[in-house]
Order: structure tokens, then sequence, then C-alpha cells
């Protein structure tokens, strides 16, 4: 048999072994996968116990699985040994430790197993009470005994093994249900863009035939239908205009690529777009000195086209609107408002807007989707930011929202089915 080569012991440790036990606590606690945990196992079993080997065992059916080790000497990495012939699968199956001094003395031992390795003695204890998943093991090259307290530290140990390997199946089970919750994300706003695509063209089909219709018509007979026609051409538009709005929504999650970009031109291009709205409404409006900020441009410009044009929207006829575009530095982020002096909203209605399809009014008086502050909360969402609206009837709205300085991790798209 080959002569040990060293013994693990590290003198420079001068810490308790139930501290170093604490210490590792948190470690474990954060693994996230088996490899991780077996790695702090076997190097923190040989610690506790001051042994020239320690193995992490895995119960696999009705063999013992030797997952992982550290030792002086290689043991038995990767092999696998029916329950009933190896320590291990008694320890599992009487859910008790075992403790023996001398090996070639006790009949739980297959021999021939361990005649080409450096243990003596050695120490078991498995891993969870009920219904025990595997065993950790600590082995000497020279006759041991380990005190009650030692065996008690390792099954301090193999305990919260127990509560770590719970964790990593959790995690696995809970990254399993993201990716398909992302995949099930991505096939919905697939079918959302394919199906409000597709209903594009029938509707500009209908609305150019009602007003074809109403061309062509001989004029008593135009007169006598033109509310009819009207009535078809409107309901088109309208549907058109909500299927443009669905079909920009479906389009977020799939065209997100933030960059650094410049707001102060983001709120150019829109009040460009915007131009005869604002001339329009004769309304003023005053803008920061806009920062830099890690965000998909294209989405940006929906954002603060949205806020800006509801702003316009919902003025209020009795004064001239005033638009006051804010962004002050919030915590690791900036916080944009977008505040108006408009008919503002009852506090009952503030949070529900954000919702698809809320509106407050009726479409004659104000026309619109419904679909543009829940667009906004997407985006804002999108980027790892929140957004809600602060308002007082009567005197108006500020809609505020937070966008991170550097790439967010949490905000990393999810266009991958
Ligand atoms: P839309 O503008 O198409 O109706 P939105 O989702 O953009 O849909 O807005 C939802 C509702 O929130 C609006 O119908 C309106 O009642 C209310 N709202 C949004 N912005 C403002 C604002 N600046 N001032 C007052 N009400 C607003």
């Amino acid at each position: 048999m080959e002569q040990p080569k060293s013994s693990c012991r590290d003198p420079s440790v001068s810490r308790s072994p139930a501290e170093r036990l604490l210490a590792i606590i948190p470690e474990l606690s954060l693994a996230r996968d088996l490899a991780s945990v077996t790695g702090i196992v076997r190097r923190v079993a040989r610690e506790l116990t001051g042994a020239d080997g320690a193995t992490f065992v895995l119960r696999d059916g009705e063999h013992c699985y030797y997952a992982d080790e550290d030792a002086i000497a290689p043991l038995w990495k990767g092999k696998r040994f029916p329950m009933k012939a190896c320590i291990s699968g008694w320890v599992m199956q009487t859910r008790k430790p075992a403790v023996i001094e001398d090996i070639y003395q006790d009949d739980r031992i297959p021999r021939e197993a361990y005649r080409s390795t450096f243990v003596r003695s050695l120490a078991m204890v498995p891993i969870r009470q009920e219904h025990p998943i595997g065993a950790i093991g600590a082995y000497w090259a020279q006759s041991h005994r380990p005190a009650a307290e030692e065996l008690v530290l390792l099954q301090m140990l193999a305990d919260c093994t127990s509560t770590a390997l719970a964790n990593v199946a959790l995690y696995r089970e809970l990254q399993a249900k993201v990716v398909a919750l992302q995949r099930s994300n991505y096939e919905l706003s697939q079918f959302a863009w394919v199906a409000s695509h597709d209903l594009a063209e029938p509707l500009r089909m209908v609305r150019c035939s009602a007003e074809m219709l109403h061309a062509s018509l001989p004029c008593e007979l135009a007169q006598k239908n033109a509310q009819l026609l009207s009535f078809i051409a409107d309901g088109a538009e309208r549907l058109q205009n909500l299927v443009a709005s669905l079909l920009a929504h479906a389009r977020l999650d799939c065209q997100y690529s933030p960059t650094e970009i410049d707001t102060r031109e983001v709120l150019r291009i829109v009040s460009q777009t915007l131009r005869f709205a604002i001339s329009e409404s004769k309304a003023e409006i005053f803008a920061d000195d806009l920062p830099r900020v890690w965000a998909d441009p294209a989405q940006m410009v929906i954002l603060f086209q949205n806020l800006l044009s509801n702003a316009l929207k919902f003025r209020d006829a009795g004064r001239r609107l005033r638009i006051d575009v804010q962004a002050m530095p919030g915590d690791g982020c900036v916080l944009f408002t977008v505040k108006d002096n408009g008919i503002g909203i009852e506090p009952q209605y503030q949070e529900g807007i954000f919702d698809y399809f809320q509106r407050l009014h009726p479409q004659d008086r104000y026309p619109g989707a419904g679909l543009g502050l829940s667009t906004c909360r997407k985006i804002v969402e999108l980027h790892g930011g929140h957004i809600w609206v602060e308002s007082e009837p009567g005197v108006g709205s500020s809609f505020s929202f937070s966008l991170g300085h550097q790439p967010a991790h949490a905000a990393q798209p999810a266009t991958e089915a």
C-alpha cells in the first residue's frame, strides 16, 4: 500500500473547527450547482476533522456514487458501488453515522475496494436524516478514532449540505421555469406580431373600399349612405391604429439593442415628429439638460413620444399647455419626469392606466388605442426601471420613470426562444 504523503491539517489556520463551519455556511448557501457544493464540502470535511481524505457520495438508485473527493491519494472518485456492498450504503440505509477505527476488522467494509488505498480509519455521516440522499466520508491513513465533537461537526456539515443541495435543485427548477417562460413570452409576442401584421392588409382594403364606394356612388345615394360609409371608414381607421400599436408593442421584445444614447437627441426627434400637434396646441416645452443613458434608442423615442403626445392630447382647454421634461440622478439610475398642466387623472385610476386598453375617456373626445402607457411600462421594465404617475385632476400629471447609466444586467434582452 502506498504511504501517505502528508496530513491536510493546516497549522496556520487559527479558527476553531466550529468557527470554520459557520464561516462556510454563506458560501454553501450561495452555491448554485452540484459541483460548487461538492467542491466546498470535500475541502471543509477534511479541514473540520483533520482527515487525510474526504469523499462526497450521492445515492444513485440502488448504488452509491462517489461524486467527488479530496485526499492525499486517489480514492474512488467517479465509481459506483451497490448500496449493500459499501459503508456509505450502510450509512444511508440505517441513517446512522459510522466510525471505524480499523477498516480491516469491520465486516461492513468491502476490503478489496480499500486495499489499494491509504485508508486505515474512517468516519461517515448521512446527508439528510430523513431519506438520506448521500453521505460524507472522512479517512485517515493512521489508526484514528474521531472525537465525538468531530463527528458532530461532520454531521452538521452534512446537514448544511442537505440544505445546499435542496437549494441547487430549487434553483435548477427555477431556471428551467424562467427559460420556459421566456420561450412562451417570445412565442406570444411572435404570435401577436404575426396576427396584427396579417390583420393590417384586410383592414386597409376595407377602408379603401369604403372610401372608393363613397366616391363612386351617385350624389344622392352617396349622401343617403354617407353616415354608414363614414362609420365603416372610421371603424377601419381605428382598427388600423390599434393594429399598428399592437405591432409596435409586440416588436419590443425582439428589438432591444441598448447602447449609450443622448436623451437630448431623443427629445429633439420626438419634438420634430410632434411639431404640428405642438404648434396647434401652442404648447410650451421646457427641458433640463438631459443626460446620456444606457438604453435602446428606438424604444426611447417611442417612450418619450407616448408621454409627450399624451400630454398634448389630455391638455386643459382653459390654460396654455406647459410640458416640463426633467432628469435627476437617482440611486444608480436617472429619474426622468414628463410633467404637464393638463386635465389630470383621478387617484383611483392612476395605477390602472398602465394596463392594456385602459382608457378613461370616450373615443370621440380623446381618441386612442389605450396601449400607449402599457407600451411605456414594457419599455421601462425591459430596461430594468419603473414607471409611475403622480397627478391631480384639474392641475396636471407628472409621469416619472427610472433608467440606468450602465448596462442593466437584469434588463438583458429576452429575445432568445
Ligand atoms: P391612450 O392615450 O391611447 O388613451 P394610454 O395608454 O396612452 O392610451 O393612456 C391611458 C389613459 O391614461 C388615457 O386614456 C388617459 O385617460 C390617461 N392619461 C394618459 N396620459 C395622460 C395625461 N398626460 N393626462 C391625463 N390623462 C392621461
